[in-house]
């Protein structure tokens, strides 16, 4: 049997090894949760929504258990990998409120009754990537929990800890088994079951673009419904009329959050040429004062990147580049990279173009309003963005120019659990959170029933 060898990003430390998951294990598992989803779609609603808040409050007492497995696993700063543990049982808890919720229509017809019914669609492929592996999972699993399906998921190679823990907690809250499966494995082999078997009626993926439009042409044969998030390219676009002070303090965390490894980092700043200097002495003074330290810190803003791996990757970026300044890193081992702004010549550069997913970001400066649009939309992302400026005409019209699926004004927010979340062209399609997300997880049905005498 092959395992994964988990490696403390912060360290290099050897944390735990896991074994990967069978082809015919995950079958196994596969038919497992189908035969589950005969029973758990005809839990009652009530039945439902008491069995994920009784997961939700597990998770709640789990917090810290389960932020300390983030940072020893994903290198995440303490401060984000509890943010990330309380996101679980935040979405957990706002799905639990769907069951009792999720009903259909009456239509009026001549000569009988119509009704539609949100009917679930069966076992859920949920498939997630490496960089925040306890919310992106819960935005998959919660959802479709409650909507009536069941799930099997599979957690990146790299970060499975999480995901394992929270498949406990799930069954000590009492969700049957079967229900719930957490599968670590190859992408290619058992992220590529999910899509192949015919058991598994939808995929909720997220990670690249690469790999997603695989997955997409897999799902064609099987009209399998999909899900896609995938990556982001975004602009923070800052208006001479913005509040320049605070725009250049907070651009270093919309783009070095999480060590830059966020779909929805802010990686391309563009600045509108009459405050360009100032902004960038503003910018340097605030990335240099990025702290990058020890996540176990409580004063650690930046981590590690993930693994080795992936630091020889965003190496590779920074060396086809020309650095304009860079923040510092702790002495030591570790894949410790530090916060990096580069020159940049033009739209064409290389790290301007490409998700990087690094702590690295591209500077460049705008003319006006419509140079800015089309410097954003420059991309076959569309993602995420932000909008500095203190017009807000100007504000609206730019968040309505810009393709992109999560747009912030005078902020870099891009997740709310109640609010919808997802991308525009080649960052995917769907919409997770909120409550939109329940739709994407039932098809529904129409019945028609006569009221003719016989
Ligand atoms: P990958 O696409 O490489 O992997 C994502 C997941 O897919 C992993 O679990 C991986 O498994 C699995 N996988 C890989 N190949 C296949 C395959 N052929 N069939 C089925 N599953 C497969 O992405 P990364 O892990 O590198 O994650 C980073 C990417 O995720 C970035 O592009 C980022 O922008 C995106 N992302 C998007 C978000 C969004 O909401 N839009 C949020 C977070 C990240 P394995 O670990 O074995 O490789």
């Amino acid at each position: 049997m092959s395992e994964y060898q988990i490696i403390n990003p912060a360290t290099g430390e050897h944390i735990a090894a896991v074994a990967a998951t069978t082809l015919p294990e995950a079958d196994a598992a596969i038919a497992r949760a189908h035969g589950a989803f005969g029973t758990w779609r005809h839990v009652s609603p009530g039945d439902r929504a008491r069995l994920l808040r009784r997961f939700a409050t597990l998770v709640d007492s789990h917090v810290e258990e389960l932020a300390q497995l983030e940072v020893a696993n994903a290198g995440h700063t303490i401060g984000n990998a509890r943010w990330e543990a309380g996101n679980v049982r935040d979405v957990l808890h706002y799905y639990a409120g769907a069951p009792e919720r999720l009903f259909g229509r009456q239509i009026p017809v001549p000569g009988g009754l119509d009704v539609t019914f949100a009917e679930p669609l069966g076992v859920v492929g949920v498939i997630v990537p490496w960089n925040f592996p306890m919310p992106v999972a819960a935005w998959g699993f919660a959802p479709a929990l409650a909507a009536g399906n069941t799930v099997v998921l599979k957690p990146a190679e790299w970060t499975p800890l999480t995901a394992l823990r929270l498949a406990e907690l799930a069954l000590e809250a009492g969700l049957p088994e079967g229900v719930f499966t957490v599968l670590p494995g190859d992408g290619p082999v058992i992220g590529q079951r999910f899509v192949t078997h015919p058991l598994v009626r939808k995929i909720c993926f997220t990670g690249s673009t690469r790999v997603g439009k695989q997955i997409m042409a897999g799902c064609a044969d099987q009209v399998k419904r999909v899900t896609l998030e995938l990556g982001g390219k975004n602009a923070n676009i800052i208006f001479a009329d913005s509040d320049l002070a605070k725009a250049a303090a907070t651009a270093p965390y919309a783009v070095f959050d999480n060590a830059g490894q966020d779909c929805c980092a802010r990686s391309r700043i563009l600045v509108q040429a009459s405050v360009y200097d100032e902004f960038m002495a503003h910018f340097e003074t605030a990335v240099r004062g990025v702290k990058v330290l020890d996540p176990t810190d409580p004063a650690s803003e930046v981590g590690p990147l993930v693994s080795a791996a992936h630091h020889e990757r965003v190496s590779s970026y920074v060396a086809q580049s020309k650095v304009a300044f860079q923040g510092s890193v702790p002495d030591g081992p570790g894949f410790w990279f530090p916060p990096t702004v580069l020159e940049t010549a033009g739209p064409s550069d290389v790290a301007w173009r490409e998700e990087v997913f690094g702590p690295v970001v591209s500077v460049l400066p705008f003319a006006d309003e419509a140079e800015a649009v089309a410097l954003a939309n420059d991309t076959e992302y569309g993602l995420a963005g932000s909008i500095w400026t203190r017009d807000v005409g100007r504000a609206l019209r730019v968040a309505r120019a810009v393709d992109a699926g999560n747009l912030s004004v005078n902020s870099h927010s891009s997740v709310r659990y109640w609010t919808p979340f997802g991308g525009a062209k080649q960052s995917g399609f769907g919409r997770e959170l909120g409550p939109d997300a329940l739709a994407a997880f039932t098809d529904v049905k129409n019945v028609f029933i006569s009221t003719e005498e016989s």
